[in-house]
């Protein structure tokens, strides 16, 4: 992969654009440093461009059927299965992240359009009749009109993808916002799209730029109807806040502390193993991450004998120099510089393993980390990290196993790990987390079921036919017999 740097540009109404100030801004690649890219560094005045010209497309838009929606969304799928391997690639040098987790996401990104494709021709409501005498009523399930998706880092196509699906699935057209740091996967499959002719000009946008003032501008855009955002709970309390002045619809899709809850009974190596998954996927910056480990006076020891040479063994690296690296860089020097602040300032804390930057002199690192001897009120297991640091914790008996994972202002995943069947339900039953996974952590997700938080994490759903709510209002209209 060559790292010389290229210029991409907004889509705005089936146009590759500028910015309307002409400025720039650069994409580094974080595991390394270099600027690899620039991107239009874009203003309010591109997002008012980008809403007419998504006004002007939903004229013509809006007349289709689910039918033309279903097959616009295949065909996206299509192109991204076509370039699969190049999105991956452009995914794993501007996040930092391994080629093996890039490819991973480039089929399940495609998938989830194809689910979307179906639920396109699948939109269910109430039937009609005679509900009140002398009248027919009837239920409409209608798009928004306009809707914006603004997105993180962490996941960029997948998650722009999550927001296009049932957008367009829906019927409505969509502006995306990509990250600032990590536009490129996007804004190449819809060049892509675009040259092979599979998106109808304006449908989609891609405006380049800062949350302030391109995401901003959207939020207080009087036309746009809905904006869905995955970010930080911060982030998702301003947008909630600004978009109240337009009374526009907010799906929210904020940060995780995810709990590993670990019973006795549970296999240790099995669970290091799932640990080794979930804390460091994505070098832990992954919303449903498993950061908590909680674990049972029994098998505490015995976990941690097995989980710190499991974290060891991670291969960490430039994901450009090999296709083993199992974790890269985190984004950037600030989040290098968040993530190990959480650590120092964890001075009661046991770090048995990681803890630095590993010892590299290019690209922004942080060492796979294990800390013990941590106490539920410390900032380090009450605050999203979003890096590679697990904490340990021994619990004393279920309820508090229970309690202590419910207590955090986050509720978007847990796991539970036990053989005992009814100590899982009772777990699932009573663990406040929009996802529950059981005996596994992070990866058992799949496009048909739901993913969306509970309390600070937020509101809504992606993925599933649920967001499909998100994205569709509905109308009753009632005929005099
Ligand atoms: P962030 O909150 O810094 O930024 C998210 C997006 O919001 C970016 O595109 C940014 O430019 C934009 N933005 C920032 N300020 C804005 C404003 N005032 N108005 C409108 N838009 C604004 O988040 P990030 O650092 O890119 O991503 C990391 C966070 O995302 C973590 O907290 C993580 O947990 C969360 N996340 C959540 C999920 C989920 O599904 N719940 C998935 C991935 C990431």
């Amino acid at each position: 992969m060559s790292t010389t740097t290229t210029s991409y540009k907004a889509l705005v109404g089936g146009a590759f654009v500028d910015s309307l100030g002409g400025e720039t801004m650069d994409v580094v690649a974080p595991a390394t440093g270099d600027v690899i890219a620039s991107v239009p560094r874009c203003t309010a005045d591109d997002v008012d461009r980008a809403v007419e010209a998504a006004a002007a497309a939903w004229e013509t838009w809006s007349q289709k059927t689910p039918k033309d929606r279903s097959e616009l969304l295949h065909r996206m799928a299509d192109v991204m299965d076509e370039h699969a391997e190049e999105l991956a690639q452009l995914e794993s040098v501007n996040v930092g992240k391994p080629l093996m987790a890039s490819r991973d996401e480039m089929p399940f990104s495609a998938d989830n359009l194809r689910f979307f494709a179906g639920a396109a021709r699948h939109l269910e409501g109430k039937s009609a009749g005679e509900y009140i005498e002398g009248y027919t009523s009837i239920i409409r399930r209608e798009p928004l009109g306009i809707v914006a998706g603004i997105c993180p880092w962490n996941y960029p196509l997948m998650m722009a993808v999550w927001k296009l699906g049932p957008a367009l699935a829906a019927g409505n057209v969509s502006i995306i916002k990509p990250s600032e740091q990590t536009p490129l996967s996007l804004l190449r499959w819809v060049q892509l799209c675009v040259e092979k002719d599979v998106l109808p000009p304006g449908v989609v946008q891609v405006v380049t730029g800062d949350g302030v003032p391109v995401g901003s501008r959207l939020v207080e855009h009087p036309d746009v109807r809905l904006v869905s955002v995955t970010g930080d709970v911060a982030t998702g309390k301003t947008i909630a806040r600004n978009a109240a002045d337009t009374v526009k619809r907010v799906h929210l899709e904020l940060g995780g502390k995810a709990p590993m809850v670990v019973f006795d009974d549970a296999d240790p190596v099995a669970v290091a193993e799932g640990i080794r998954l979930a804390g460091y996927w994505n070098s832990g910056q992954d919303c449903t991450a498993g950061s908590r480990v909680i674990a049972g006076p029994k098998i505490y020891d015995k976990l941690l004998e097995a989980l710190v040479p499991q974290v060891e063994s991670l291969k960490v690296g430039d994901p450009m120099e090999s296709d083993e690296i199992e974790m890269g860089s985190v984004i950037s020097p600030a989040q290098q510089e968040r993530i190990l602040g959480f650590l120092e300032r964890a001075s009661s804390a046991t770090v048995l393993t990681g803890g630095g930057t590993g010892g590299r002199d290019r690209g922004w690192f942080v060492a796979p980390t294990v800390v013990a001897d941590v106490k539920q009120t410390d900032e380090i297991v009450q605050d999203e990290v979003f890096g590679p640091v697990v904490t340990v914790q021994r619990f004393d008996d279920d309820a508090q196993a229970i309690q202590w994972a419910n207590d955090v202002r986050y509720g978007l995943a847990a796991s539970v790990w036990t053989r005992d069947v009814g100590r899982a339900l009772e777990a699932v039953r009573k663990l406040q987390f929009g996802t529950v996974w059981v005996n596994d952590h992070l990866l058992p997700i799949t496009s048909e079921m739901p993913h969306g938080g509970y309390k600070q994490s937020g509101y809504g759903k992606d993925m599933s036919a649920y967001s499909m709510e998100e994205y569709t209002q509905i109308k009753h209209a009632a005929f005099k017999l």
